[in-house]
């Protein structure tokens, strides 16, 4: 079974001391490659980075979460457009809406996300979006901008049926996290999950955030890792009632053709 965890943050500082361990593990487990998440200037420099040192296993993306939107300025913008026209860059992002900690103002980051939608109009790939409590006017935004782009993923996905059959009318990819083994917050998820259609499906860790809670025996450290991507898998094949290897088979080739990764 080969599986492709597209959006790991893997620059985080909690990877420093291990992290070849946690490459060999990812390879032990089953994945044939992984995205790393670019959230800012450094991050998705050094996504960028590890993507050159190891590609074919590694590619990246590069922008600025909202979160950080506020940083965002003239110099960010132009490391990032610069970051989205290399070979292992795959996609614009992490960028999008979320007004659920508003840790930037909201019109700092309604300009990063539109800022970041003219970028990757400009290269020609796909975008990696992050919605938190924010629909409306990431819909709106997106909808503006969507014949301009080669498409993209809403990653982390954990909205609505409604927000959701917004993103498939867009024909957008769909990313499930560990959050789909929640047994609390994660049960609205668990039944929405099997509206995705299976080419459109794709699956992702988010870590060392969202350690899935199906995990036994439970890890002693809460750090998430790529190694737990079965475990997304595994919940994903119950709640959809498809089989586990096709399911793996199907969001393996739905990145591939997304992001232009080699077959
Ligand atoms: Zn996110």
């Amino acid at each position: 079974m080969e599986l492709i965890d597209i959006g790991a943050n893997l620059t985080h500082k909690s990877f420093e001391h291990d992290f070849q361990q946690v490459v060999d593990d990812a390879r032990s487990a089953g994945l044939k490659h992984i995205i790393l998440t670019g959230t800012d200037a450094a991050s998705s420099e050094a996504a960028a980075g590890l993507a050159v040192a190891a590609t074919g296993f590694f590619s990246s993306t590069a922008g600025f979460h909202p979160h950080v939107a506020s940083s965002f300025d003239v110099d960010a913008r132009a490391v990032i457009a610069t970051l989205c026209e290399r070979d292992g860059t795959v996609a614009v992002g992490e960028t999008g809406l979320d007004y659920n900690r508003n840790y930037s103002p909201r019109e700092d980051q309604l300009a990063c996300f539109a800022q970041h939608l003219e970028i990757a109009a400009a290269v020609g790939k796909p975008v990696f979006l992050h919605q938190r409590d924010a629909h409306d006017d990431f819909l709106a935004l997106l909808r503006e901008h969507r014949e301009y782009i080669a498409g993209g993923v809403v990653h982390c996905f954990t909205d609505t049926r409604r927000a959701l059959d917004d993103y498939l009318d867009l024909d957008m990819h769909i990313g499930i996290t560990g959050w789909v083994c929640d047994e609390r917050r994660g049960v609205e998820l668990q039944g929405i999950v099997r509206h995705i259609p299976s080419q459109r499906l794709l699956l992702e860790t988010d870590a060392p955030y969202l350690l899935p809670r199906t995990l036994r025996p439970k890890p002693s450290d809460r750090r998430n890792e790529p190694k737990y991507l079965p475990a997304v898998l595994a919940e994903v094949a119950r709640c959809t009632g498809r089989d586990a290897a096709e399911v793996a088979r199907q969001t393996t080739a739905n990145a591939t053709r997304l992001f232009g990764l080699e077959a």
